[in-house]
């Protein structure tokens, strides 16, 4: 059971989370929590601040002192100097567990700040301080309400990682590591999303939104019955209800048709979650902490056919196309490898690509870097770019079979006067997505889910 952020922004939010906990707990939860509520945002300015020699100190005791008031809400005795949880549980005194963590953050955030610099490692070690306060804090909401629970971090559980502390990837060793040590725990474990430890001990984290990894990989280490993503809406709705009030929870989706969404800008889940997950073929249900009776949507490895034709839409704001064309494209071979060779250069990561015989169109969605490669296309091409764009796209398993699916939509997208830029569709079958401007993108997707879904 993986908490978000938002679900356990406030000690009212951690104590409803720990409820649902409870009522689980012949199931044998084990809990993944990441920060509470925006710490991590928070963490990522005070680094900043300390770096630059800015206003850190201010952002330092804010950080703090929102923790210290979920733990007086929760009912626990902050100020006091106990470090153990529950030692004195009897009479009911149960004092604020974090002092280390937090002794630690001053300790880090002064060192940042007397570097002036702020190193990849800092930064994790800062941002650790979100993920390990709230899971202590979590397990002692459990152990409030009667229930047997210890936090832990997941490194000194085996959460073993590369030396990529931004975006660490999962060493092919941590899933043994795991499961030897989570076999001796007792009670419900409470363990921190989002960070892991390289060889030789720093901690990494795995990138931003990376506790739904956390929980995908100890749930395919055990082989958990089912991965629950506990967030604040009631799982992945047809739309982004805010562009489309009437959008509802899609119940069942396939791990592709998950992807598909998450790539394309659906928020809700990482897609990374899916893959651990996949290879194991677990069932990863996404779940509401404030309504916990929702049935949420369910991803399951393959979804069986159900007639229903499209199944969500999803789109991506600030994107930039790029079109590139060159007269050397004719009958040249090699053409494409060598437009693809300046942006692998650039570390620039390409979404959606057409061609036609003089031309390339592609979209990214992150220009950093755009530029120079632009620059440096421009040596042998026209290149042209289009910024302010979005991708909307359509995703449903029941499209491979559907005739005059592309037909419906641009019909539809045309009665409401969307120019379409760039189409794409086939190398996943269950995807169509297209390029619009940002600001046509409402509207497309209004009209489509009113197409799609409308009663
Ligand atoms: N706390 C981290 C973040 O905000 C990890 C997570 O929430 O999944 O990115
Ligand atoms: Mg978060």
């Amino acid at each position: 059971m993986k908490f978000g952020g938002s679900s356990l922004a406030d000690a009212g939010k951690i104590l409803a989370a720990a409820k649902i906990v409870k009522k689980r707990l012949r199931r044998e939860p084990i809990v993944v929590v990441s920060a509470n509520g925006d710490t991590t945002d928070r963490l990522e300015k005070l680094g900043k601040a300390a770096a630059e020699r800015g206003l850190w100190e201010k952002q330092l005791e804010e950080i703090i002192r929102n923790h210290e008031i979920i733990a007086e809400k929760l009912g626990l005795e902050v100020g006091a100097r106990h470090t153990s949880t529950l030692q004195n549980s009897r009479s009911g005194f149960r004092p604020y567990n974090c002092a280390k963590e937090i002794s630690y953050l001053r300790r880090i955030t002064k060192h940042i700040a007397k570097l002036g610099e702020l190193s990849e490692a800092n930064r994790a070690r800062l941002l650790s301080f979100g993920e390990r306060c709230s899971a202590k804090l979590f397990a002692v909401t459990l152990q409030s309400l009667g229930v047997q629970s210890s936090a832990y971090n997941s490194y000194d559980l085996g959460m073993l990682t590369d030396r990529n502390y931004r975006e660490a990837k999962i060493s092919p060793d941590a899933p043994k590591l795991l499961r030897r040590s989570m076999r001796k725990l007792s009670g419900v474990p409470v363990i921190t999303g989002f960070l892991g430890k390289a060889k030789g001990g720093d901690i990494t984290t795995l990138g931003r939104g990376g506790s739904d990894v956390t929980a995908a990989v100890i749930g395919a280490a055990l082989g958990a019955r089912e991965i629950e993503i506990w967030t604040d809406v009631s799982g992945v709705m047809t739309a982004d209800p805010r562009v489309v009030p009437e959008a509802w929870p899609v119940r069942k989706l396939s791990f592709a048709e998950a992807a598909e969404l998450a790539y394309f800008g659906a928020r809700v889940l990482h897609p990374k979650t899916i893959a651990p997950a996949i290879t194991k073929s677990i069932p990863v249900r996404v779940l509401n902490t404030f309504a916990p009776n929702d049935s949420g949507t369910l991803i399951v490895p393959k979804s069986r056919e159900t007639g229903i034709v499209a199944k969500a839409i999803a789109y991506k704001k600030g994107v930039t196309a790029v079109v590139i064309n060159s007269l050397r494209m004719l009958d040249a071979h090699g053409f494409l490898a060598r437009v693809f060779e300046i942006f692998k250069k650039y570390k620039i990561s390409v979404d959606m690509i057409t061609t036609s015989e003089v031309s390339i169109a592609l979209t990214v969605d992150d220009d950093r870097n755009l530029e120079q490669a632009v620059e440096e296309l421009k040596k042998f091409a026209r290149v042209f770019m289009m910024n302010r764009r979005a991708i909307v796209c359509v995703v449903g398993e029941g499209m491979k079979k559907m005739r005059g699916m592309a037909g419906r939509i641009f019909s539809c997208l045309g009665r409401e006067d969307i120019n379409i830029e760039m189409i794409s569709h086939g190398a996943s079958e269950i995807n169509v997505s297209f390029l619009v401007r940002e600001q046509d993108v409402a509207s497309a997707v209004r009209t489509l889910h009113r197409n799609f879904f409308g009663q």
